[in-house]
């Protein structure tokens, strides 16, 4: 029997010794109350990582993304401009939609996953004396995991300022990106006004999610919150995992070559498509030439292999701390037995 291999997503790590030693001796207070020691800790760690003034530790990327919108939002019927293969635009528009009351506008991608230019200028155009934000992805999760640099989304953001938006970054997998360009997170965060960054992905923690900007806007956010339900007490607990996964940020290049040798593998099955995006990195997408994205992942699934299918017909690999590089030519074998089935 193969071993089971989980590639569904870098969510799907388990708290390991260490993680679960800080979680055992934490000092704990009530965040609610605002002197919980271990939370204090991570939003000050978070917010120097990030170059900003504060930071606020939040159940999940889904929920600081939605905090953010409302605390940048001024008005009802503000317009959210956001690329259409985002998780904001995918899987987060019914919730700002209803919680927010924003007007979701999806913007055209280029095949970096940044937006282009001319699709957000038109759309700015388009609103013109409307508030909006604009929320930027990255790295680009519906792009294969690419990484933007800072010269990528540079001309978005000026387009923006120039409208007057407030610039949100979707930065849940924001790690990978720095890590895989060789640049400080806190140089990818500079441009945005807010970022949301991400402690239960490839960085491992069990739970939950940093939004950070300056102290007013985090001051506003801390509030919104309280509103939705999001404080939480005793959560030094979970801060106190997340500290450990800080810790860890540069081993993400591990999870990076073994992601970049997956790549290589899959693309020499015969039949087998693995789209390059221009800077890979956890994760790799592949199809198979005639066999739809459900039908490969049963396949795969068959052979102990775990991966999502997406709409695009390709299929999903992330790879995170918990997959080792001899991972790979087991992956690469269960592909090429289920291309020939
Ligand atoms: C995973 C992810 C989210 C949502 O994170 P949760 O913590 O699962 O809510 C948001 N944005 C991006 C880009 C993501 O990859």
């Amino acid at each position: 029997m193969t071993p089971l291999l989980d590639f569904r997503s870098d969510t799907r790590t388990a708290p390991d010794r260490a993680m679960r030693a800080a979680m055992a001796g934490a000092e704990v207070g009530d965040d609610a109350y605002g002197d919980d020691p271990r939370v204090l800790e991570l939003e000050a760690a978070g917010a120097r990582l990030l170059g900003k003034e504060a930071a606020l530790f939040l159940p999940s990327s889904t929920m600081a993304n939605l905090v953010a919108v409302l605390a940048a939002a001024p008005a009802p019927g503000t317009r959210l401009l956001t690329g259409a293969e985002t998780h904001l635009a995918r899987m987060e528009g019914e919730g700002v939609r209803r919680f927010a009351r924003v007007e979701l506008v999806e913007l055209a991608q280029r095949d970096d996953g940044a937006p282009e230019p001319a699709a957000l200028a038109g759309a700015l155009r388009a609103g013109a004396g409307r508030p909006a934000v604009l929320s930027l992805e990255n790295t680009c999760m519906l792009h294969h995991g690419n990484a933007l640099a800072p010269a990528d989304l540079a001309p978005l953001v000026e387009l923006g300022r120039a409208h007057g938006c407030p610039v949100h970054l979707d930065g849940a997998r924001l790690a990978n990106a720095a890590v895989a360009l060789g640049l400080p997170v806190a140089e990818l965060a500079a441009p945005a006004d807010s970022v949301t960054f991400c402690l239960a992905k490839g960085l491992g923690a069990p739970v939950g999610s940093l939004l950070c900007a300056d102290a007013d806007f985090v001051a506003r956010a801390r509030e919104l919150r309280l509103q939705l339900g999001g404080t939480m007490h005793q959560s030094g607990v979970l801060a106190a995992a997340a500290l450990e996964g800080l810790e860890r940020l540069d081993r993400l290049a591990e999870d990076h070559a073994v992601a970049a040798a997956l790549a290589e593998g899959l693309a020499s099955v015969p039949g087998a498509r693995v789209p390059r995006p221009p800077r890979r990195t956890n994760i790799v997408t592949v199809k198979l030439n005639g066999v739809d994205a459900g039908d490969l992942h049963e396949r795969l699934a068959d052979r102990g292999v775990l991966v999502l299918p997406l709409p695009d017909g390709n299929v999903r690999f992330v790879v995170h701390r918990e997959h080792r590089p001899q991972a790979v030519p087991l992956v690469v074998r269960a592909l090429a037995e289920a291309a020939i089935q």
